[in-house]
């Protein structure tokens, strides 16, 4: 197989890509591991930026966006009993935000993938990615299971959108970038619950006991997150135990949490890393691929746009030029924005969690930091805007 650019990941950076490059007449193929099913399903992401919302929209995949998204002008920082609300709008000239799942999400790219879009292959699982630095890199993949057949593709360029354990970042030799990470010292039991969520916005806590958040799937389902130790065992939290701590950490005023049946449990590490530079010859990472953040501020899909837009960007101008110089800066321009959401991500957590060992004076410093997001000040505006997003297109 041939094809202009080769696309490792059906995940919402592949598959924007793919859509973004079809626009342009750039042709690609799309190589994913999992089935259809599978990709599908996958929960994750539920926050999209307007800049991220307004992309789907521009490339033919806002229709059930617009229907279903829950757009929310605002949210609400907790602590010390009271609730403080972040209106965007006013603060950010006029932006919001939009609650619509990544599956969701994953599922409109898919569909308009398959009604006419570039080859989207399913159960192509890439081993190798080869001659990254050479004029002609090659991608070799298995299909059809453990055993299965392995075949190649070759491309102009890669870009490699497989999340944080895919074959692109094996693929970069050792010393060819560098590779900053931090681990937290806590971690997030997430469920997901059978009941309609009891705010119509965001709720975000710093309580003292650790971090809570309240935030939802639909108007049916609520999605909830404790800060936990690390190691924590989900079976360490029966569903009592959860809703009895997320009572104290989002408690406010009158305001009641309404609790049902828990649907699933699971606990997930945070951590934060880049990759620098994110492109090695031709192979050009994306998302995950090239970085996390800790879900604190919401910004993992959202980066995974940015930078598919910058990619798509580039792959164009030099489709119809013939020049590479967009695909020269491509690693520069994202990491600008990748680390503005570095930083947001590693600010709102620490503003939000309870460090472990934290004594009475880092508890004052919270404190002072949360009154200065939540006041008439620069600090709250700087909040307002980063959490927003900055406009991709
Ligand atoms: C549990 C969890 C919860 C999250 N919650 C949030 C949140 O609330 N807010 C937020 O903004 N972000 C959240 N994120 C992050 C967000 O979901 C990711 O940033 C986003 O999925 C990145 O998209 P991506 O396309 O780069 O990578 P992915 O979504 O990981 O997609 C990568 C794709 O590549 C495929 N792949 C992997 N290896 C290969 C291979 N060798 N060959 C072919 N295909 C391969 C995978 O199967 C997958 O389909 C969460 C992440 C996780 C794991």
């Amino acid at each position: 197989m041939r094809t202009t650019v080769g696309i490792i990941g059906a995940g919402p950076a592949g598959l924007l890509l793919a859509r973004l490059l079809h626009r342009a007449g750039v042709d690609c193929v799309v190589l994913e591991a999992r089935d259809r099913a599978y990709v599908e399903r996958r929960q994750r992401a539920g926050m999209l930026e307007q800049g991220s919302a307004d992309v789907l929209r521009e490339c033919g995949a806002g229709d059930r966006l617009d229907r279903e998204g829950l757009v929310h002008r605002g949210f609400e920082l907790r602590f010390e009993g009271e609730a403080h609300r972040v209106d965007l709008p006013s603060m950010t000239g006029g932006r919001t935000v939009t609650l619509y799942p990544q599956t969701e999400v994953v599922k409109d790219l898919i569909a308009l993938q398959l009604e006419g879009g570039p080859p989207l292959l399913f159960g192509a699982r890439v081993v190798a990615v080869e001659k990254a630095d050479g004029e002609q890199p090659l991608v070799r993949f298995v299909t059809g299971g453990p055993g299965g057949q392995e075949r190649t593709l070759e491309c102009e360029y890669v870009a490699g959108c497989d999340g944080s354990y895919g074959a692109s970042r094996r693929a970069l030799p050792p010393g060819a970038v560098r590779i900053h990470v931090r681990t937290y010292p806590y971690s997030w039991l997430g469920i997901l619950a059978d009941v309609a969520p009891s705010s119509d916005e965001l709720l975000l806590a710093g309580h003292e006991r650790g971090f809570a958040l309240h935030s939802m799937r639909t108007p049916a389902l609520s999605r909830l997150y404790l800060q936990v130790p690390n190691d924590t065992s989900p079976d360490d939290w029966p569903d009592e135990r959860i809703w009895d701590e997320l009572d104290i950490r989002l408690a406010a005023g009158s305001w009641r949490l309404q609790r049902g049946p828990v649907l699933t449990k699971s606990v997930s590490g945070l951590r934060s890393l880049v990759i620098e530079p994110m492109r090695h010859g031709r192979l050009l990472l994306a998302g995950d691929a090239a970085h996390i953040v800790p879900p604190s501020a919401a910004k993992g899909l959202n980066l995974a746009f940015g930078d598919v837009v910058t990619m798509a960007r580039a792959f164009t101008h030099w489709h119809r030029s013939g020049s590479t110089s967009l695909i020269d800066r491509y690693s520069d321009n994202c990491l600008r924005r990748v680390w503005q959401a570095q930083y947001f991500s590693h600010e709102m957590t620490t503003l939000l969690h309870a460090a472990p060992g934290a004594d009475a004076y880092d508890r004052a410093m919270q404190l002072t930091r949360l009154r200065r997001v939540t006041g008439p000040t620069a600090a709250a505006a700087e909040l307002a805007e980063n959490y927003a997003g900055a406009p991709l297109i």
